[in-house]
């Protein structure tokens, strides 16, 4: 199988999973944060920037590379990791989730997904064959299943069809999947906000022995709380021997969150997103570097980080260049907040080694301001 889990230990505090992830591209520590490379680039950065700050792994987008520039000039290119210049692991999503957020007109059958392209509206078709065809000529260490990614709030009766189909699409991806043994292929545990159908999808699910189990559906709108609750009633039904990917998280109070509830590995655009709007992640909770406060404040963006930016850049000096809309200031805000974010990973997985992770929740939460602030980053 071309992926596997190693569970390394167990925190005897919390629960949570210190493990590696073995792929063909190398070995990823967890639990980790995935930076994501929408269009086969984590905006703003270089593969060798993202080297520096100890990125193990990055994730791409099935959608977007098959719009633009086609899969077939990615698979002429010697697939993604050379097109674009990464030689460590990569994960490419399913395209489910974009096609059901991003392009007009979807019409889903039981066959798959025809919809117009958010780019120039040509008429395209993605199904779970089209989606594995799409995957293998990337060549992304972990492929995700073709799923729907129902909407929130939801009722009850179209979540239930929503993922029954889900699953036989998983079905059809394990068919059509023509590349396992250079490929691991995970599928997606979806059923909304319902314990019955959350529990109903994981089952189904596993029985059909896939290398690894993603919950998506989650970080949709919905309170933490409830995420949180699927969560706790989800994971438990996940084998312990394969590793477990929560879709679409990345505010700090959610890692570790989700790390104490035995997820092993994250993505969200939220860091690089909020980055390039002058919004960052520091140790001391969440800094705007707009603010009028910072016109003149030449200290580091934020004093226990260790990075490239607050090693070398004054908060005036990044707040002057956001606000002077220059590329170098989206760059400076963007290298800061993923180094956070992978140093907050790298401090978990320790916190986890020492039985320690409950302690260090309360006082990461403390110092971040977390305790009185809904939105958690
Ligand atoms: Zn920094």
């Amino acid at each position: 199988m071309a992926v596997k889990y190693e569970l390394i230990k167990q925190c005897k505090q919390s629960g949570a999973r210190l493990g590696r992830v073995h792929t063909p591209h190398g070995v990823i520590e967890t639990p980790t944060f995935m930076p994501v490379g929408t269009q086969a680039t984590v905006k703003t950065m270089s593969p060798e920037e993202l080297k520096t700050m100890d990125a193990q792994i990055i994730l791409s987008n099935t959608y977007h590379l098959f719009l633009r520039p086609g899969h077939e000039t990615v698979r002429n290119a010697g697939g993604l990791h050379k097109f674009m210049n990464w030689d460590r692991p990569i994960l490419t999503d399913s395209g489910g989730f974009q096609v059901f957020s991003l392009s007009e007109m979807r019409k889903i059958t039981e066959e798959g997904v025809h919809f117009r392209s958010h780019l120039n509206g040509d008429k395209k078709f993605l199904s779970p064959e089209v989606a594995m065809e799409i995957q293998n000529a990337l060549g992304s260490d972990i492929m995700m299943a073709f799923d729907e990614c129902p909407p929130f709030p939801a009722e009850h009766e179209y979540v239930k069809k929503s993922l029954e189909r889900t699953t036989r699409w998983a079905e059809r991806c394990l068919q059509a999947h023509a590349r396992p043994e250079d490929q691991g292929l995970f599928a997606i545990v979806q059923g909304g906000m319902y314990k019955d159908l959350r529990i109903q999808s994981a089952n189904d699910l596993t029985s059909m022995d896939f290398p690894g189990y993603a919950i998506g559906g989650l970080s949709v709108g919905e309170p933490k709380h409830l995420m949180y609750d699927v969560l706790d009633y989800t994971v438990p039904i996940l084998p312990a021997n394969k590793p477990r990917y929560l879709m679409g998280v990345g505010s700090p109070d959610a890692l570790i969150e989700g790390a104490i509830r035995g997820i092993d590995m994250f993505d969200c655009v939220l860091p690089t997103r909020i980055a390039r709007n002058g919004t960052t992640m520091t140790s001391q909770g969440r800094l705007v570097i707009r603010n009028a406060k910072y016109a003149e404040d030449f200290s580091p963006l934020d004093p226990e980080c260790s990075c490239y930016t607050c090693t070398n850049y004054s908060r005036a000096y990044i707040r002057h260049l956001i606000k002077a809309d220059e590329i170098f200031g989206m760059r400076l805000t963007t290298y800061h907040n993923l180094h956070f974010l992978l140093q907050l990973m790298r401090d978990v997985r320790q916190a986890i080694m020492d039985d320690r992770l409950l302690d260090f929740r309360d006082s990461f939460f403390t110092s971040y301001g977390l305790f009185d602030n809904e939105k958690g980053f």
